[in-house]
């Protein structure tokens, strides 16, 4: 697959988090209304992580001033726009964006607002751009119990006006995914489907308890790579895995890239999306993480048309969406 093809074909993100997919222009804007000036350079080094990265904590510590931002409406909103519109300008057709509300409430926000705002930002680019869009709302791991849970709920309320599922999201070596039970049980009890962050540097007992939790999808699934068992349990449940490439050589739940487990996971049968998880700290777009498989032999046109078909499939869209987006892609291979 060449550049030039992997750009302007239609791609899916399901898996890409708000904070950290900022633009340095945006953040920037947003940061001298703060009062806060930065160049930018140092600003491009402040948001995005670098190639030798220790670890997901060195990581995560990029998504700081970012959240400094959307503390506001107006923040919310620009982000939301800005992330939206840059995903379009490639030919992402739908786009899942997700974060967490609770951090942005340091100055006076209800998490209502949060989410609505990020949703006036998100339909400012529909608009414009005709992208489609869901929203996942993140609880996070470090915060307690309470705080997520309450999130949720409040989540619930705008689920089917933007909100499309839940997601639980942090330093899961820290905090593994067995402490959230109570989490999705709620989730479940409110009617929300959810993904989870699993296996992305943590254990294939973390994937295993996302499963168990009754995850439709397991955000990054690294861990699981070389176990036959838990990859046909995910491929016979029909439990996508949404794989980001970039981010996992970084953080390294990956060492080399020949380890990445894409190519087993995909002729097992494992349902597949491929996806930025953040844009400006990982330095990437949809275009780059297609490519990066495809210069490893992982991708060409064939397999990019079974994940397009599998994104559709494994994503929160309502069914009219989902039926639209297969329909305007059929509609591309038609001479
Ligand atoms: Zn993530």
């Amino acid at each position: 697959m060449n550049r030039f093809v992997a750009y302007n074909m239609p791609k899916i993100d399901l898996h890409c988090h708000l904070d950290g997919s900022m633009s340095p222009a945006v953040t920037g804007r947003l940061l001298k209304e703060l009062g806060e000036e930065y160049g930018p350079k140092e600003l491009e080094a402040l948001l995005s992580a670098p190639a030798d990265c220790g670890s997901l904590a060195e990581y995560l510590e990029r998504f700081d001033l970012p959240i400094r931002c959307l503390q506001t409406k107006e923040g919310l909103k620009a982000a939301a726009f800005d992330l939206a519109s840059a995903a379009a300008s490639e030919h992402v057709v739908y786009l899942e964006v997700r974060f967490a509300p609770s951090f942005s409430v340091s100055r006076g926000l209800s998490v209502e607002e949060v989410i609505d705002s990020v949703e006036s930002g998100l339909f400012a680019a529909r608009e414009q751009t005709g992208i489609r869009t869901g929203i996942i709302v993140c609880g996070m791991r470090h915060l307690d119990m309470e705080t997520n849970l309450a999130m949720l709920a409040a989540a619930r309320e705008l689920y089917g006006c933007g909100v499309v599922a839940c997601d639980m999201a942090g330093d899961e070596r820290a905090f593994p995914n067995a402490g959230y039970g109570e989490f999705f049980a709620a989730a479940k009890r409110l009617g929300m489907p959810f993904t989870i962050h699993a296996g992305e540097c943590g254990s294939r007992e973390s994937i295993r308890d996302a499963v168990a939790f009754g995850a439709s999808r397991i955000g990054h699934g690294i861990a699981m790579g070389g176990d036959k068992e838990l990859i046909r349990m995910c491929a016979e449940q029909k439990i996508g895995v949404e794989m980001c490439p970039t981010s996992n050589l970084q953080t390294k739940a990956v060492g080399d890239f020949s380890c990445y487990p894409f190519t087993e996971f995909y002729e097992a049968g494992v349902p597949l999306s491929v996806n930025t998880d953040n844009r400006t700290v990982s330095g990437t777009c949809s275009t780059d993480e297609f490519m990066r498989l495809s210069d490893n032999g992982m991708m060409n046109e064939r397999i990019s048309e079974r994940i397009f078909r599998e994104s559709v499939e494994m994503s929160f869209a309502d069914p009219d969406t989902k039926h639209r987006l297969m329909t305007e892609y059929n509609n591309l291979f038609v001479i």
